[in-house]
């Protein structure tokens, strides 16, 4: 057994970021877990996904042609499991994602293999595979081994690592096509569109509970708007529907992955959220209270009332 085998993601005829990130992290972990980096690419035309993938350092990309245009679990499980068989790969990596979910934990089974999710971070060393992810929330992080287990699956954690934009010299190879499953897709749902997309934006003004009142939102919204920020809340805040859920930025919202400047107002600065955001280059913290959590991860902090901190900025704008 050698190698690691990347399984590719793609959605509406557009391939996953994820899946160019998997590909990075594989690339970069080629020389500690040693063998092929191999991507596999699954649908009805794989092909067209083969350049986006095509990184330098790939050697292999496999399509496979089989089902629709869209994910399709147990499809890509049975297509993961043919190439894995004959390729017989020490690593598989899945992008964290709603779709790659929904396939590793159900291939971790057929290739009676270890199995982490959420993963930041793997190498291997004189004891094995190592995968990094954090726990209890949050709270720590930790190393994980997978003794006696040939093979490993893991579930790679979005914007950790960076595709390159090189073209590679990947040799593209066309898999057997796997047996049609005796059901087929019948529609797409798109979720509904907020036009917000916090993991994309380089300057997010955050407002929390310390806000007051779902009133005062506007007047936030509007400040946001004028000082070409992107609206973010905590997690109470959408709960009660002042903010749509899209806004939300944490452990169960988004990560603020592209963000340069982080505006915290009102906000504790709880680990769920500190996971969407304490990684940001420069913090400014709003709050009342000078212990709050959140003046520990920012690079400035004021002692003020939300809605005092909302008056000076308008009078700065003025
Ligand atoms: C499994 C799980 C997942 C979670 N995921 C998320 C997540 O993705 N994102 C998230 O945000 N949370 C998440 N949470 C919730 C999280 O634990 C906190 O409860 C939440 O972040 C608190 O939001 P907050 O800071 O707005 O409210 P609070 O904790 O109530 O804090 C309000 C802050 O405002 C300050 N304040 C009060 N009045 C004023 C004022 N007038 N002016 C200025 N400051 C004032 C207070 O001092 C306080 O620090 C999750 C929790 C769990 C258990």
């Amino acid at each position: 057994m050698s190698g690691i085998l990347v399984v590719a993601e793609h959605r509406r005829g557009l391939l996953a970021d994820i899946s160019r990130e998997a590909v990075a992290a594989a690339v970069e972990a080629r020389a500690a877990i040693g063998g092929p980096v191999r991507v596999v690419v699954i649908g009805d035309e794989p092909a067209r996904h083969v350049d986006g993938l095509n990184q330098p350092g790939v050697d292999e990309i496999l399509t496979v042609t089989a089902g629709g245009s869209e994910f399709d679990a147990m499809l890509y499980e049975e297509a993961v499991m043919a190439v894995a068989a004959e390729i017989q790969p020490t690593l598989v990596l899945v992008g964290h994602s709603a779709d790659g979910m929904a396939l590793a934990p159900a291939l971790a089974v057929g290739l009676g293999s270890g199995f982490a999710s959420d993963v930041f971070g793997f190498g291997a060393d004189e004891q094995g595979i190592y995968a990094l992810r954090s726990g209890f929330n949050n709270k720590v992080n930790m190393s994980l081994r997978f003794p006696a287990k040939p093979v490993v699956v893991l579930t790679l954690r979005g914007q950790t690592w960076k595709p390159s934009s090189d073209t590679g010299s990947a040799m593209v190879k066309a898999f057997a096509a796997v047996p049609t499953p005796g059901y087929s897709h019948l529609e797409y749902i798109e979720p509904p569109a907020s036009g917000v997309d916090i993991g994309k934006a380089d300057f997010i003004f955050s407002i929390g509970r310390g806000i007051q009142d779902e009133n005062n939102v506007p007047r936030f919204s509007g400040l946001a708007d004028r000082i070409g920020a992107t609206l973010g809340c905590s997690r109470p805040v959408a709960d009660s529907g002042w903010l749509p859920k899209a806004h939300q930025v944490g452990l169960t919202g988004k990560v603020a992955g592209n963000c340069k400047l982080y505006i915290a107002c009102g906000i504790s600065g709880a680990v769920q959220h500190l996971h969407g955001m304490k990684h940001v280059e420069t913090i400014i913290a709003v709050n009342t209270d000078p212990h709050a959590p959140i003046f520990k991860v920012a690079s400035l902090g004021v002692v003020m009332d939300s809605l005092a901190f909302a008056d000076a900025l308008e009078r700065q704008l003025q």
